[in-house]
C-alpha cells in the first residue's frame, strides 16, 4: 500500500525508522525489535540509506527481508549521493521487482570527509530531481521527501528553503517527513509556513527520544539543524547517569507526541535507533497498546 493512501485512510499514523545493521548479530536483534513493535500496528516502517550511499546493499537486503517476513508496509530511503541515473534506475527496478513501492527521496548526507555537495556525473543535483525521475520512470511508486522545521544548514535563507521544498512537492512528492525536533512550536510554525507556500501534502512529524548523553551529542552532529531546548539540556544535565537520561529523553518525547496528537497532527515518525524500549514505554505512558487507540 502507498503511504499516501495509508495517511488518507487512518486517523493517526505512527511509523518507525530503522537503519541496516553492520554486524550479523545485530540483524537478529533488529528483528526482535521489529517483532516487539508489530503489535503497536505501525502505519509503515522505513529503512535509512547510509551517508554517501554506504549501505546500499544492506538497505536493500533489510527492506526485502522485512517485506518477506512481515506484513508491514516498507519505505526505502534513497539518496542522490554517489549514484548516477543508471545506478538509481537499477535500484528502483530491484525494488519494483520485490514489490517495494514507497521511496523517501533525498539528496543525502555527504560521505565522511566531504564538506561540500558535488553533483555526481549524470546524477541528480537535488532531491527534487530524484522525485521527478521516480515519478517519470516508476509512476506507480509513492514518494516522500524530507522537510526541516528548523531549517537546513546549507540554505540559511528560510524563504528560499520553502521554495525548494515546494519544488519537491511540485515534482510529485506525496508527503513530507520532518527532521527530528524537540520543540513542537518549531514544527507548528513550519506547517504554517508550508501552508502559506501552498504546500498542501501531509507533513509527518519526526520524533526521537534521547537515550544517553552520547546519543544526544551524536544526534546534534547528524540531525541537520535540530536545536536542543535549554529546558531539555538542563534536565539531561540533572540526570545522574544514562539510565536517568533515557527516562528524561523518553518522557520529553512522549510529551511531544501527546501534544502533537492533541493538535491533530496525523503522522508521527519515530526514529527508533533499532531499539523498541523507548517506543514501548511511550505507548504505555500514553495509556494505549496500539496506534489505533491514539485517536479519540
Ligand atoms: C526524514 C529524513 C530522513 C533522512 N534519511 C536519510 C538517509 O537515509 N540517508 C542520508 O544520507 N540522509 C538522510 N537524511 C538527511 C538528508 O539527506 C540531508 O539532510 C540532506 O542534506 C538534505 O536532503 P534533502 O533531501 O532535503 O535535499 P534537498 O531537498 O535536495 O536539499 C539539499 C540542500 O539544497 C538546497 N536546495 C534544494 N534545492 C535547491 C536549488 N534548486 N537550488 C539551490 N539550493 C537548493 C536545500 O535548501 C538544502 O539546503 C534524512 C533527512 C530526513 C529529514
Amino acid at each position: 500500500m502507498l503511504v499516501k493512501d495509508i495517511l488518507n485512510s487512518q486517523k493517526i499514523c505512527i511509523s518507525y525508522e530503522f537503519f541496516p545493521p553492520k554486524h550479523e548479530e545485530d540483524w537478529n536483534r533488529l528483528f526482535e525489535t521489529i517483532s516487539d513493535l508489530i503489535p503497536l500496528d505501525p502505519a509503515y516502517v522505513s529503512v535509512t540509506y547510509g551517508a554517501g550511499g554506504s549501505t546500499r546493499d544492506r538497505t536493500h537486503d533489510l527492506l526485502v527481508r522485512i517485506q518477506e517476513e512481515t506484513d508491514l508496509t516498507v519505505v526505502s530511503h534513497l539518496t542522490c549521493v554517489g549514484s548516477d541515473r543508471n545506478d538509481i534506475h537499477d535500484i528502483l527496478n530491484k525494488y519494483a521487482e520485490h514489490g517495494i513501492e514507497n521511496i523517501l527521496a533525498l539528496r543525502g548526507d555527504l560521505p565522511k570527509g566531504q564538506t561540500e555537495w558535488v553533483q555526481p556525473e549524470n546524477g541528480f543535483a537535488y532531491a527534487a530531481d530524484l522525485v521527478a525521475y521516480i515519478k517519470k520512470h516508476f509512476p506507480h511508486m509513492g514518494v516522500g521527501v524530507a522537510g526541516f522545521p528548523e531549517g537546513h544548514p546549507e540554505t540559511p535563507n528560510r524563504l528560499k528553503e520553502i521554495d525548494y521544498l515546494k519544488a519537491k512537492i511540485d515534482a510529485g512528492a506525496d508527503y513530507i517527513v520532518s527532521q527530528l525536533f524537540f520543540d513542537n512550536r518549531d514544527f507548528y510554525d513550519f506547517c504554517e509556513r508550508c501552508e502559506l507556500a501552498h504546500i498542501n501534502v501531509p507533513i509527518i512529524a519526526g520524533i526521537m527520544a534521547i537515550s544517553s548523553k552520547h546519543s544526544m551529542v551524536r544526534m546534534a552532529e547528524l540531525a541537520a539543524g535540530a536545536r536542543i531546548p535549554a529546558r531539555l539540556l538542563k534536565a539531561v544535565e540533572r540526570a545522574g547517569n544514562d539510565e536517568y537520561v533515557e527516562r528524561v529523553g523518553g518522557h520529553w518525547a512522549t510529551e511531544q507526541v501527546r501534544d502533537l496528537i492533541d493538535n491533530n497532527v496525523r503522522g508521527i515518525h519515530l526514529y527508533t535507533l533499532n531499539c523498541s524500549t523507548a517506543t514501548l514505554r511511550m505507548y504505555r505512558s500514553l495509556g494505549v497498546s496500539s496506534s489505533s487507540q491514539l485517536s479519540v
